[in-house]
């Protein structure tokens, strides 16, 4: 398979990484690919076997230069300063049609010198998981790494529950460069390395920055509309380390996400999240947390006074504050189906959600209701929801709205089809058995999120009781 690589980050100084070759699979089986994003990078045809042996990091394509990156990271707060690539081998980039430079990476792809205890595999839950929800996010509009191809390996990787079939993830990304990737030689005191890591993102992601501090505040900007993004469809990163903190504001390791059913602003699905810090409501603040890690990694390259530095890199990180509430405003004016944000807009939304947590309303049903009409169905006391209806209405007679306009607003903003956890899982264990239907039909519908057919009713349907998935768990 003519791949046409143009590695740029193997051309950086070797100890940004270490150059490493994935394990090949014993018997590589593909299981998803994603034929749209091949065609946008570019990619050769190629039969499916060639493919299953590429993309599994068995058959090594001409030119590619696989490597693990170096990154550290605050995990749960606690300091690390050697993380990097575990599991993943970057291939290498290639230039997409539309001029974009795009990483190709292998995700579970055997050990690397970054790999601690690790076995550096993965098992076909986590690969189908981020599978699944990577491509539900991107077709949502959310920035996000993406999924290109899920490969089999015929080799069992061993976990908690046993013996699992292993599989590997190519994932795409503008970069794979996360706050932990400064850090790592920020604790090191590497301030050479920090620049050459700082023009190579700025290059890629914020070309328009000409400085550090311009850089920190572009990064701060796209993690003030990632988060209000993430906040609007009720999704829970799970995991927000720094070293899963992307430096475009990309989500990025998907592990324990998941979206909500009911909603409550302290939901928390991650098993290992024990008090909540990653909880949905905390995410926010979190990520200002981890932007003011990246302002300290880029102190170095600001003015030579360090307390001129500090004071602008401070400024900048509070610029999230104002830039997150527009940025959320603007989500949820759209999800509520209005042109524009007045006084009262915030109380009016802060109603409707207080209802919801009190009454266990389904996220994703109440805010689809709102296009459908549907939305008193979803509160176990439906007067509640249609007292607040009618103030609703009020606010959008009042900017002149019609219904017909609402619903349009709405219709590419409150999704129906989303990978909720319970289907996520029943994916999962019919994959483990062999029947990878579920996670076809899965796909296929969450990626037309906004278009639920008539076959997806209970696609859309949250779990019964019994369904209902408690915890979710690293792909580790
Ligand atoms: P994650 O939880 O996927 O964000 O990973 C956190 C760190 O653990 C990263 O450095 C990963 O590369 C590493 N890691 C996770 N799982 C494995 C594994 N199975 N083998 C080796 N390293 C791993
Ligand atoms: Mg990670």
């Amino acid at each position: 398979m003519a791949i046409a690589f143009d590695n740029s980050y193997a051309r950086l100084p070797p100890h940004l990484y270490a150059r490493i070759d994935p394990e090949p699979a014993p018997k590589p089986r593909l299981i998803a690919w994603n034929a749209a994003l091949a065609r946008d990078l570019g990619l050769p045809e190629a039969p499916e076997d060639t493919r299953a042996a590429v993309f599994s990091g068995t058959t090594l394509p001409e030119g590619a230069e696989p490597l693990a990156m170096a990154y550290a990271g605050h995990q749960f707060g606690g300091f690390v300063p050697q993380l990097g690539d575990g599991r993943a081998h970057l291939l290498g980039e290639v230039i997409a049609r539309d001029g974009t430079r795009m990483d190709i990476q292998l995700k579970g792809s055997g050990r690397t010198p970054f790999s601690r205890g690790g076995d550096g595999l993965a098992w076909i839950g986590p690969v189908l998981r981020e599978y699944l929800v990577s491509e539900a996010m991107a077709a949502m509009g959310v920035p996000t790494t993406r999924a290109l191809a899920a490969v089999t390996t015929g080799a069992p990787v061993w976990r908690e529950a046993g013996r699992l079939p292993g599989a590997v993830l190519t994932r795409v990304a503008q970069s794979h460069i996360r706050v932990g990737t400064f850090q790592y030689f920020a604790v090191r005191r590497d301030v050479p390395a920090i620049r050459t890591l700082f023009d190579h993102a700025r290059a890629r992601h914020f070309p328009q920055a000409e400085t550090p501090a311009d850089f920190l505040r572009a990064t701060v900007a796209a993690q003030a509309e990632l988060v209000a993004h993430w906040m609007g469809l009720g999704f829970i990163h799970g995991v927000m380390n720094t070293d899963n903190c992307h430096i475009g504001g990309l989500t990025i390791d998907y592990g324990p996400c998941a979206f909500m059913d009911a909603y409550h602003p302290e939901t928390v699905f991650s098993s290992i999240d024990q008090f909540g810090r990653y909880a949905y409501a905390n995410q926010p603040q979190i990520a200002v947390w981890n932007l003011a890690q990246l302002a300290t990694c880029l102190l170095p390259l600001m003015q030579d006074d360090q307390d001129a530095a500090i004071a602008e890199a401070t400024e900048i990180v509070h610029g999230f504050a104002p830039l997150y509430e527009a940025a959320h405003g603007k989500q949820f004016a759209a999800k509520l189906g209005l042109a524009d944000r007045r006084e009262g807009d915030d109380a009016l939304l802060q109603t409707l959600l207080d209802r919801m947590a009190k009454l266990g309303a389904d996220f994703t049903r109440v805010f689809h209701g709102l296009r459908t009409g549907k939305a008193a169905a979803e509160f176990r006391e439906p007067e509640a929801f249609e007292a607040w209806a009618a103030d609703w209405r009020t606010r959008l007679a009042a900017e002149g709205t019609s219904e017909a306009d609402a619903k349009t607003r709405m219709s590419r903003a409150n999704p129906g089809i989303i990978p909720r956890n319970h289907r996520v899982e029943e994916a999962i264990t019919a994959a483990v058995a062999g029947d990878f239907a579920p996670f076809q039909r899965l796909h296929t519908a969450t990626t037309r999120p906004f278009d639920p057919a008539p076959g997806d009713a209970d696609l859309m349907d949250p779990p019964r009781p019994e369904e209902r998935v408690q915890a979710t768990f690293c792909g580790t």
